[in-house]
Parts: structure tokens; sequence; C-alpha cells
């Protein structure tokens, strides 16, 4: 249940089924659709709505694991796209980054695109584009762990076309820790 509540302001804000039963909320007036994706106002947690497989994470990880959901077999220097049988919905202003897994990066097995965005409006599977630059052919089974997925915040962005103010910094490319 997610409610959504229209102050007489005209402003507006959207409360999750936890904040309600503590009391948070004041007047009812609205129901979201069934599976969209949101913030709540109150206790800021993003709620993502999601198909087939769900992500899991240790609790204190920033990371959620995805996991391949077939066999593969990646040949020595080419890229594959890996299915993670994960289909989700996250509110607009929020992506999610798809970064590798340590473990597989010191194996040389990393995220080609990494870290790989998905915008909050894509539906289809979430796939992860791996590369296999170790020396052997790179296995992986149903269920493994291939990479991790993280959300972050996308703010509007407007551009302004106006002097730069200097700073201290100056200088091209290469030009830090060679003091
Ligand atoms: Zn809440």
């Amino acid at each position: 249940m997610t409610i959504k509540v229209f102050l007489t302001n005209g402003s507006d804000f959207t409360i999750c089924e936890a904040c309600v039963t503590k009391g948070k909320r004041e007047s009812t007036v609205s129901l979201l659709a069934e599976g969209e994706p949101f913030l709540c106002d109150f206790c800021e947690q993003l709620n993502v709505v999601f198909e087939g497989t769900q992500p899991e994470k240790k609790l204190d990880s920033a990371g959620w694991d995805l996991r391949a959901q077939d066999d593969a077999s990646i040949p020595v220097g080419k890229v594959q796209i890996i299915g993670t049988g994960l289909r989700l919905a996250m509110p607009k202003g929020w992506e999610a980054q798809i970064r590798a897994r340590s473990s597989y990066g010191a194996k040389g097995v990393i995220v080609a695109n990494g870290p790989g965005t998905i915008d909050h409006n894509y539906r289809d599977e979430v796939g992860v584009i791996l590369l296999n630059l170790s020396g052997s052919v790179f296995e992986i089974k149903h269920g493994d762990r291939i990479a991790q997925m993280l959300f972050a915040p996308v703010p509007d962005v407007v551009w302004s076309r106006g002097s730069l103010n200097e700073t201290d910094r100056k200088g091209g490319f290469g030009s830090t820790g060679v003091q």
C-alpha cells in the first residue's frame, strides 16, 4: 500500500505503509497505482518494484547482488551479456548502476561499460555486460553472483552559459601526482 497525500497548499507527498502505520499520515487522499515505484517522503526509503529474481545484499553492504539467469561461457578477450532474470522500475530521478564484483575484477572479468546505467524507465531484463580479460575461458553457472547494483539519485540539470570563476586548480591531463 502506497498513499499519496495532497495538502491544501497544493503540494503533495508520498508515504509508505510502514510510515502510515507509525501514524505519520495526516489525511489520506488517494492510493498510487499498483506497481508504481516511489520514494517515501518520511523515511526516504526507495521503493523499487520488480519482476523475476529479487536481488539480495548483506545488511550493511551498498550493492545488491545480481545473479546469472543461465549458464554462460565467456571466451578469452570477449564480451558477453549475461541475463539476471530481473526487471525493475524505480522512481524518476533515480538510476541503478551495475558494477563489477571485486572478486571478478581480481580475476580480470569486468563490467565492460562499468559502471553500467539502468535508467528509471527501462523495463527489459537487466543484463550485465561482462568482458573477460583473464587468460582463460570464464565459466558462469546459473545463480552465480556476477555483478552488483547500486541506486543513485539523478538531479535535474540546467546548463547556464557564462564566465567561469578562477580557482587554483589548473593544468591538463596527468598533472596530478607529479609534485
Ligand atoms: Zn516511509
